[in-house]
């Protein structure tokens, strides 16, 4: 089976003209393959939570109204989340395709999703289901750190930094996301179970699922991806 064509840090000259959807539980790698795959196509790395995170630090109100239902580990109404990421992919960069990470996360979402990408005059999506064993998920979870600066994603179990505490690119401080407590990871995950996995059924019927193996290394669920990019294209 071919596997990628793409060096380490490479771009690829292929064009996406896709609209990936990253759909897993938290913790599942969404994140840290998104930002590769984003960046080898050249296009936008599309994630609702670091948008809503920008929102809370900059004290909007929309981040006012969001804050509170983040930290509790809930999912923020879909309204909001909507008027958002309409206003995003209305942007010229997104013209090339763009890769959703977090998002859609209810049906709801999905569904005004597919009436918004056929305005748009994208195909139907192409879905990256991260399968993963749920008993990995805490450690993956409680372990992560990101950049203040760059935003990169680490793991102090799976993958730390050479200096602890600084991230490698950049030398910036690295932070723990208040939602990435251990006291929050429950109810995450149940947000996850009752209200977005649903969308693995929705997206298998509408024949648009690829499952990926997320248990494996970064090197090797990013293999995964590709193929399966390159296929549906
Ligand atoms: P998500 O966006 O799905 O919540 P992240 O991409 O932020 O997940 O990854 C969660 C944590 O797991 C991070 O600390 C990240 O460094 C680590 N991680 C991501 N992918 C893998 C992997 N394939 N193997 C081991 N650790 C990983
Ligand atoms: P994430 O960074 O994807 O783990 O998301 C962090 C938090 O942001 C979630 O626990 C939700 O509170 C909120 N959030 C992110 N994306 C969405 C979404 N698509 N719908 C509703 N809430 C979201």
């Amino acid at each position: 089976m071919e596997t990628s064509r793409v060096a380490p840090g490479v771009r690829t000259h292929e064009k996406l003209d896709l609209a990936l959807i990253f759909l897993g539980p938290p913790g599942a790698g969404k994140g840290t393959q998104a930002k590769e795959v984003a960046r080898l196509y050249g296009v936008p790395h599309l994630s609702t939570g670091d948008m809503l995170r920008e929102h809370v630090a900059q004290g909007t109100s929309l981040g006012q109204r969001a804050q509170p239902i983040m930290a509790r580990g809930e999912l923020v109404p879909d309204s909001l989340v909507l008027k958002m990421i309409a206003e995003r992919i209305e942007r010229p960069d997104c013209a090339g395709g763009f890769v959703f990470d977090g998002f859609p996360r209810t049906v709801a979402q999905a569904q005004y999703l597919g009436v918004m990408l056929r305005q748009h005059g994208y195909r139907p999506p192409v879905v990256i289901h991260f399968v993963i064993d749920p008993q990995l998920l805490l450690r993956r979870i409680t372990g992560r750190r990101m950049c203040k600066q760059c935003g990169r994603i680490y793991n102090i179990f799976e993958c730390p930094t050479k200096l602890e505490g600084r991230c490698d690119l950049d030398g910036g401080e690295l932070e723990q996301r208040p939602d990435d407590r251990e006291e929050i990871v429950g109810p995450r995950l149940q947000a996850y179970e009752r209200q977005t996995a649903p969308l693995v059924a929705y997206y298998r019927r509408l024949g648009r699922l690829h499952d990926v193996d997320a248990s494996k290394s970064v090197e090797e669920v990013k293999l995964q991806i590709l193929n399966v990019i390159r296929e549906a294209r």
